[in-house]
């Protein structure tokens, strides 16, 4: 039921041990800080309403333009000696369904002179509110017109990109808040996938323990990992396809309902430069083990004009706290360049007909069931 779903979501971030993670994942908080510091003649004078301020970080930002590098001493748990005003938005609407994150925000709002409302003395200079409730629900505890909001800025991403659904809000946020033309930050949001061989599993590790061969422990984990996807860290190395995309997202323009799509995609033998045209590698069979799909997000130029930036979330950059997400398939798949035939019922060790490419067909919908849960199917075809 939904009422009970959103409880344990909006309760789950009530926790600060997940604001802190966010916080503390610089990759996440130098791409959002770059886009809301570095860009002022998009923030400054602007009515901005963030879709989600869990502690108001976001919001603190667009409130007042700190030096890039104290963003980033907070992340990585420094106290802020010095505020730097250079750009200011007008006003700040942080909007937070958790009660305990909106009285927080509030709070701390309040404690660093952010706050615009004018209690008793004039206590408060500053251009920040912070409003409770679901972005869906605000109308009669907001008061501002619709579309009369110059940046919306969230940050949404779940694992996956699409686990939690919180685009849906913050869709429905921008075609209700948004002025026509206005900005929406991150702008871009786009889902890849790339095949991983048996270092992505946990086959090597059991392989020799201690001298001991425990493979059939590591088998057994291959198989329980076909039932769930996993969120880990996936190593660059253990990659043995090129990177392909597989969704992309334009936030400004796609209709609420494109949130759920299917794409098809083939995966290729990574590519390898070789050496004195030797042949010895192009003919070794490489096995696929699953699929691991990450995302990044654009602040592109359409809106961030003096700096766009990329907060991605790949195998080849440094990591972030959504890792990726990894879906390891019922059996390996052979894979070896120019023979175009996937063997499916191959077992492990033998060399049969290998595929030079594999097809897959991947969906991912809102759960109908599980509100706020994502489907996702991955089907392989020759
Ligand atoms: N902006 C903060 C927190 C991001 S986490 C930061 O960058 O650190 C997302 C936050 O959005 C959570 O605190 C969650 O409670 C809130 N949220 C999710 N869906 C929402 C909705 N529909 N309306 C209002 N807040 C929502």
């Amino acid at each position: 039921d939904i009422k009970k779903a959103n409880a344990n979501y909006f309760g789950a971030y009530s926790s600060f041990g997940i604001h802190r993670e966010m916080i503390s994942d610089k990759v996440r908080m130098d791409a959002y800080s770059q886009a809301i510091l570095k860009n002022p003649s998009l923030m400054t004078g602007a009515v901005v309403m963030d879709v989600g301020c869990g502690t108001g970080i976001l919001s603190f930002s667009s409130e007042v333009a700190l030096a890039f590098e104290m963003l980033v001493n907070l992340a990585s748990g420094t106290r802020i000696v010095g505020l730097n005003p250079v750009s200011r938005a007008s006003r700040v609407i942080a909007v937070e369904a958790s009660e305990k994150m909106a009285s927080v925000a509030t709070q701390i709002a309040k404690e660093n002179g952010l706050w615009r409302c004018t209690e008793g003395n004039n206590q408060y200079t500053g251009v920040m509110e912070v409003v409770q409730g679901m972005v869906e629900e605000i109308d009669k505890s907001i008061q501002i017109k619709p579309h009369s909001v110059d940046v919306l800025l969230s940050e949404w991403m779940g694992y996956c990109l699409l686990y939690e659904t919180m685009l849906s809000s913050v869709l429905f946020a921008r075609d209700k808040w948004l002025k026509p033309g206005g900005a929406i930050l991150p702008d871009t949001a786009s889902i890849y996938a790339a095949g991983f061989g048996s270092g992505g599993t946990s086959l090597p590790f059991w392989e020799e323990v201690y001298g001991f061969n425990m493979s059939c422990v590591g088998k057994e984990l291959v198989q329980d990992a076909a039932k769930f996807p996993i969120v880990d860290v996936v190593d660059e190395k253990d990659l043995v396809t090129d990177a392909v995309l597989l969704q992309a997202f334009d936030l400004a323009t796609m209709k609420p309902d494109e949130v759920d799509f299917t794409a098809s995609i083939e995966l290729e033998p990574k590519s390898i430069c070789l050496a004195n045209n030797s042949t010895e590698l192009t003919s070794k069979t490489t096995w696929c083990y699953g699929v691991v799909l990450w995302f990044d997000t654009g602040f592109t130029p359409r809106f961030c004009k003096e700096t766009p930036s990329v907060l991605s979330t790949s195998p080849y950059t440094p990591k972030t706290h959504w890792s990726q997400t990894i879906f390891t398939f019922l059996e390996p798949i052979a894979m070896a360049p120019g023979k175009p035939y996937v063997d499916k019922s191959a077992a492990v060790g033998t060399d049969a007909c290998p595929a030079s490419r594999i097809h897959l067909r991947i969906s991912i919908a809102r759960a109908v069931e599980h509100h706020r849960s994502i489907d996702i199917s991955i089907e392989t075809s020759g």
